[in-house]
């Protein structure tokens, strides 16, 4: 059986030509168990259930697994003069694809791509009326195809070749069709309308209205498509030729793209990355785990087989001028204390600590985003926030008190996350937060009671709005009253574990290991695995929900878990939701008590705060 190449083969292989060897061999890829991945897919599927619902004439065919027997099928539907066919499989000359729309006029194909890529039409709108050029090109000439919309344009242009081989004579148009932040609807709760089976969703809402108030666009990128043939076509070329007669692999030089290859797998006989870097792969600490690695650094060490963080020139990292910047500085720390197995601590660290008012509130959110508007009068891609976690310290020395709010139910939410914080937190003390999630999240809930309380009525309207003009704009001895702790640490702070990463769960891991007060402080949450103790993290039990064991462990999985909740088969029973419910709570509850520790564990180091 020869090796066809398929749309993704075609999309890895753009990214490194050797991963299609790898692909081809089944070697196990990091993408296929990638709970963020699994999550854009879901809402790639509601978004195309909603966009073939805008084509009620549309035909899906008959699946096939067989590419050939589905192609054929293809071409036969096409033989009528007028037909619009979803997910039609096209083939030609060991290529092939499968098109979400295809719309076929006589001689005139349109093809219509759906993407879960945020667009926005108003946007586009002002650049054209600026004279510059669309948003998928680079402002600066010779106005190039963005980096951020290639991948997505080269995706419908591999399919245009497809088509204009198979069909010579017929004139081509493709299409995007995108979720696009220029259109809201005033369609209450979209994506609890979709009822999902299996990878699909069905809509069971009023189709008729949706029609007339949706917020999708389609967006012809004929000139784009035109653009990027030529490399594309070249491409294809490249990789057929390693798919056929026989699989060979593409020689890729390892360098500074590798750094997240997906074939990168605990099993060294089946990772494609072990297979590329041969000894060089497990080097530690690797060039990989610098700091703000990037290619200038990266690739002239690679080239010499230096991948060791100790083998980085300190010339390499200053600026031009012999300069040290900021992260250069941060960089130099990391390569020192790395090599004495030492923490590094500014002495600011403890001014900035002496500084903040208490009551100490440490808060961590949980919030969710779809391509798709959640509420009437949202736009697609906007947040809904469905649970805090506050940890809150009244005075020095005082009690860790914790609070919680969650909301999985199918009303929109904002308003009553932030009237409930607004209670937890008043205006006295300090907020902590660990990166600028919170504050964006306060900001657009900020700018929804400027906009949605005719759809989603709020009572104490403009004490939530002075509250939260308060939190985000007000300073308390020249500081803000949220301090980020996660900014604290890029500047005044540095552990040998924590390697190049500043996330709460790097910092809190590398702590915990070496911090045996917070141990004794904190026993339930000490686990072992094989003698070796892990992160915090490790220790949350998991819960049987529906037959499998589930713990979430990371944000991706809390979102998944609100939307297995909300929308998934789950929604009509309550003791599973109670169960989700409690994993919820249980995982942010430890985002914000983490917080605390990595507080303590500073406080422990100061020369002057008793802790
Ligand atoms: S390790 Fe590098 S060269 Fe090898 S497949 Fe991965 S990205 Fe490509």
């Amino acid at each position: 059986m020869p090796h066809f190449l398929s749309k993704s083969d075609f999309q890895v292989a753009r990214s490194c030509g050797t991963k299609l060897y790898y692909r081809k061999l089944n070697y196990p890829s990091n993408r296929d168990e990638d709970e963020f991945l699994k999550m854009l897919a879901q809402g790639g599927y509601m978004l195309e259930a909603i966009a073939k619902l805008l084509f009620p004439e549309g035909v899906k065919l008959t699946e096939h697994t067989d590419i050939l027997t589905a192609s054929r099928a293809t071409i036969d539907a096409l033989k009528a003069k007028q037909i619009t066919l979803f997910e039609a499989t096209v083939w030609s000359k060991g290529k092939y694809a499968r098109a979400d729309i295809l719309v076929k006029q006589n001689q005139v194909f349109h093809l219509i791509e759906v993407k879960a890529v945020s667009y926005n039409s108003e946007e586009n709108k002002q650049r054209l009326q600026e004279g510059k050029p669309n948003i998928f090109r680079s402002l600066r000439s010779p106005q190039q195809i963005t980096t951020d919309w290639r991948t997505y344009l080269e995706d419908i242009t591999f399919q245009v070749c497809i088509l204009e081989e198979l069909f010579p004579d017929a004139e081509i148009v493709p299409f995007l069709m995108l979720p696009d932040r220029g259109k809201t609807t005033s369609i209450e709760g979209i994506p609890s309308l979709l009822k999902s089976i299996g990878n699909r969703f069905e809509y069971c809402g009023d189709i008729h209205k949706l029609r007339q108030d949706n917020f999708l666009t389609l967006v012809e990128v004929k000139a784009e498509v035109e653009l990027l043939k030529p490399d594309v076509q070249l491409s294809m070329q490249g990789f057929l030729q390693s798919l056929q007669p026989e699989l060979s692999k593409i020689n890729t030089p390892i360098s500074y793209h590798c750094r997240h290859c997906e074939y990168r797998h605990p099993n060294i006989d089946k990772s494609g990355f072990h297979q590329c870097w041969g000894n060089l792969a497990e080097i530690k600490p690797h060039l990989f785990d610098l700091y703000y690695l990037n290619e200038k650094i990266a690739n002239p060490l690679i080239q010499q087989g230096q991948v060791s963080l100790g083998d980085i020139p300190r010339e390499l990292l200053l600026k031009k001028d012999g300069s040290i910047g900021t992260q250069a500085q941060r960089q130099l720390i990391q390569i020192e204390y790395t090599q004495t197995a030492t923490e590094w601590i500014d002495p600011q660290l403890f001014h900035v600590i002496n500084s903040c008012q208490y009551p100490l509130h440490f808060i961590d959110f949980e919030t969710a985003t779809l391509p798709l508007p959640y509420h009437a009068g949202m736009y697609p891609y906007e947040p809904v926030a469905f649970q805090w976690s506050c940890h809150t310290i009244e005075q020095p020395q005082g009690q860790i008190k914790h609070t919680e709010w969650i909301d999985l139910g199918l009303d929109f939410p904002n308003f009553k996350f932030a009237e409930s914080l607004m209670q937890q937190l008043g205006t006295q003390g300090t907020v902590f937060i660990w990166s600028h999630h919170e504050n964006t999240i306060l900001k657009t809930i900020a700018q929804q009671l400027e906009r949605l309380t005719t759809y989603h009525p709020i009572t104490n309207q403009s004490a939530l709005k002075k509250w939260l003009d308060f939190r985000l704009n007000h300073l308390a001895n020249n500081q803000s009253t949220f301090v980020d702790m996660c900014k604290l640490t890029q500047k005044y702070y540095f552990h040998p574990q924590m390697g190049g990463k500043n996330s709460i769960k790097a910092v809190l891991t590398a702590i915990w290991q070496s911090d045996r007060r917070l141990q004794e402080m904190f026993p339930e949450y000490i686990c072992y695995i094989d003698h070796q103790l892990q992160s915090p993290y490790a220790s949350l039990p998991p819960l049987i929900i529906n037959g499998k064991e589930s713990v979430i462990h990371a944000g991706t999985g809390a979102v998944a878990a609100y939307h297995a909740v909300r929308y998934g088969l789950a929604d009509q029973e309550e003791a599973v939701k109670s169960q989700w419910q409690k994993l919820l709570l249980q995982y942010c509850q430890l985002d914000t008590l983490a917080m605390v520790m990595v507080w303590l564990h500073w406080l422990h180091l100061s020369p002057k705060v008793e802790s």
